[in-house]
C-alpha cells in the first residue's frame, strides 16, 4: 500500500482485508503503529510498549498470511490491551503503583484467544488503578488526555483504551467494564464499545476488582469491529473461570444487517430525568428519531430502581474489591516496603505505599459493609436490591427488544473537574450501573456532539445472551448515520 499514513485510518476489517489480499503487511502495520503511538504519546494512553515482541508477532503473522490462512478474520491486525489484562510480554501494573514493573508468568484467556487468531499486540494502555474510577485520574501512572480536547477526562476507567482508539493510535483495543468502564470512556471519546453479558468472556487473567460484575470487551471505531473482536474474547473457560458460561463462541458478525423494522426500542423514563443535561439529551434524542426512520417504534418503559444502583453498586463493588485486593500483601505480588519492623508492619507500610487513595477508600469501605454487625445492614440488603434490579430488567424486556437511553448525564469533563470529590464520579455511573449489577450486555455507540463539541454516546442494552441483537441495532445505525467516523483535530 503506497498511502500508509492512512492506514491508521482504516477499521479493523478493512485493515484485516487489506492484510489477507496482501497489500500491506502485518510487519508494515506493526511498525506503522508504533510509530504513531510514540508520536501522540503525551495523550498518556500507553504504559508499555515493547518493539520487538510486537514485531515478531507480526511477522509471524506476515508467514501464517503467506501460508493462506485467507479466512482469519483478524490475523496481523494489531490492538493494544487495557493494562488490567495479564501479559507475559508487556509489563502489567493494574495502574497500580503496587504493580509498577510487574511481568505475570502467563496471558489472560482473552489475550491468548486474540493472540490465537493472529492479533499482534502493540502494548498495554493507562487505565483507573484495579479499574476503579470514571476519568482515569485514579491511574498511578498519569491521567490520559481526551483526544477531542486535552483539558478533558477520556472518562474510566478504560481512559487509554478509549483514548487510543479515538486517537487512532490502534485500531482497536480491550477494555473491562465493571459499573461502566467500557462504555463509558468509549461514549467520552466518541468510539463504539460492547461489554457482553456477563460470564461471556473470561476473566481468567484479568486482574479483579469486582468478581461478580467484571467483564472484558472491546472498544473499536464501529459496531462491525466490534463484533469482529467479540467473536474472538468470547467463549467458555471452565478450567479457569468457573463463572464462564457454557455457551460456545459465536461469529456474530453472522448477526449484522437484520433489519429494524418493528424493532421495539425501549426508553427508561428514568434515564431522562433532571440530572440528564440538555446537549446530551438533545443528541441522544436525535438518535432515537433516526431509529425510528429505520422502522424501530419506541415504547416508555419503566426501570424504577435505577438510582439505588448507585448505592448498591458502591457497596458491593467495594466489598468484592477488599476482599480481592487483600492478595496484595507485599509477599506474593509486586510492591514490597523497604524497611519494617515485623510482619504486620511489612503488610501495613505495602499498602499504605501500594494504594492510592481510591483504593483505599474502597477496601476501607468494603470491609465495613462485610464486618460484622454491617453485613446485613449494607451488604445484604445491597444483594436483595441488586437481584430486584434485575428482575426489573425482565419486566421491562417484556414490553421492547432493546433499551436506549444516554451513556453518561454529561460530556466528558474537565480534568480535575470534580476536585476532590469521589461522590461526584461515582453520581455519573447513574446509567452504566443498572446494567452491570444485572449481567447484562451493554454498548456505547457515538451519536453526535455536545458542549465543546465533544462526543456524546448512546447506550443500548438487551438481554442475556443478545449481543449479535444488540451489535445488529448498533451497526444499522452506523450504516445509516457518519457520528462513528469523524475524528478529532490533530489525529
Ligand atoms: N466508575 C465505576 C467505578 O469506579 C466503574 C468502573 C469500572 O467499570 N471498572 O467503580
Amino acid at each position: 500500500m503506497n498511502n500508509s499514513s492512512s492506514l491508521h485510518d482504516l477499521t479493523v476489517a478493512q485493515l484485516a482485508a487489506q492484510l489477507r489480499t496482501r497489500k500491506v503487511s502485518a510487519v508494515e502495520t506493526a511498525q506503522h503503529f508504533l510509530a504513531r503511538l510514540r508520536q501522540h504519546a503525551t495523550l498518556g494512553a500507553f504504559l508499555d510498549v515493547n518493539d520487538e515482541v510486537t514485531l515478531a508477532q507480526a511477522r509471524a503473522a506476515d508467514a501464517a498470511l503467506a501460508a493462506g490462512a485467507a479466512d482469519a478474520a483478524l490475523l496481523g491486525v494489531p490492538m493494544a490491551h487495557k493494562d488490567i489484562f495479564v501479559t507475559r510480554d508487556f509489563v502489567t501494573t493494574a495502574g497500580s503503583r503496587m504493580l509498577a514493573g510487574y511481568r505475570s508468568p502467563f496471558d489472560a484467556t482473552v489475550v491468548a484467544r486474540l493472540a490465537q487468531q493472529g492479533v499482534v499486540t502493540l502494548g498495554k494502555l493507562n487505565c483507573d488503578e484495579f479499574a476503579m474510577g470514571s476519568a482515569n485520574e485514579n491511574s498511578a501512572f498519569g491521567n490520559v488526555k481526551n483526544p477531542w480536547d486535552s483539558s478533558r477526562t477520556p472518562g474510566g476507567s478504560s481512559g487509554g483504551s478509549a483514548a487510543a482508539v479515538a486517537a487512532r493510535l490502534v485500531p482497536a483495543a480491550s477494555g473491562t467494564d465493571t459499573g461502566g468502564s467500557i462504555r463509558q470512556p468509549a461514549s467520552f471519546c466518541g468510539v463504539t464499545g460492547i461489554k457482553p453479558t456477563y460470564g461471556r468472556a473470561s476473566r481468567y487473567g484479568m486482574v479483579a476488582f469486582a468478581s461478580s460484575l467484571d467483564q472484558a470487551g472491546p472498544l473499536a471505531r464501529s459496531a462491525e469491529d466490534c463484533a469482529l473482536l467479540l467473536s474472538a474474547m468470547c467463549g467458555p473457560d471452565p478450567d479457569r473461570d468457573s463463572t464462564s458460561l457454557d455457551v460456545a463462541a459465536e461469529d456474530f458478525t453472522r448477526s449484522l444487517n437484520n433489519s429494524l423494522e418493528g424493532l421495539r426500542i425501549g426508553i427508561p423514563k428514568e434515564f431522562f430525568s433532571e440530572g440528564l443535561a440538555p446537549d446530551v439529551r438533545a443528541a441522544v434524542t436525535a438518535a432515537l428519531q433516526e431509529f425510528e426512520k429505520l422502522g424501530a417504534k419506541l415504547v416508555e418503559i419503566t426501570l424504577p430502581r435505577t438510582e439505588l444502583s448507585i448505592p448498591v453498586y458502591y457497596v458491593i463493588a467495594p466489598a468484592e474489591a477488599s476482599s480481592n485486593l487483600s492478595r496484595f500483601d507485599g509477599v506474593k505480588f509486586g510492591h514490597r516496603a523497604e524497611k519494617y519492623a515485623d510482619l504486620t508492619d511489612m503488610y501495613k507500610k505495602t499498602r499504605a505505599e501500594g494504594f492510592g487513595d481510591e483504593v483505599k477508600r474502597r477496601i476501607m469501605i468494603g470491609t465495613y459493609v462485610l464486618s460484622h454487625g454491617y453485613y446485613d445492614a449494607y451488604y445484604l440488603q445491597a444483594q436483595k436490591i441488586r437481584r430486584m434490579i434485575a428482575d426489573d430488567f425482565q419486566q421491562a424486556f417484556q414490553l421492547c427488544d432493546v433499551i436506549a437511553g444516554p451513556v453518561a448525564p454529561t460530556v466528558a469533563w474537565k480534568l480535575g473537574g470534580h476536585g476532590n470529590d469521589p461522590l461526584a464520579d461515582y453520581l455519573a455511573d447513574i446509567y452504566t450501573l443498572p446494567a452491570s449489577l444485572a449481567g447484562l450486555p451493554g454498548m456505547s455507540i457515538p451519536v453526535g456532539f455536545g458542549e465543546g463539541h465533544l462526543p456524546v454516546g448512546l447506550q443500548l442494552i438487551c438481554n442475556y445472551l443478545q449481543e449479535g441483537k444488540l451489535l445488529n441495532v448498533a451497526h444499522r445505525f452506523q450504516q445509516a448515520t457518519d457520528w462513528h467516523v469523524a475524528k478529532p483535530e490533530g489525529f
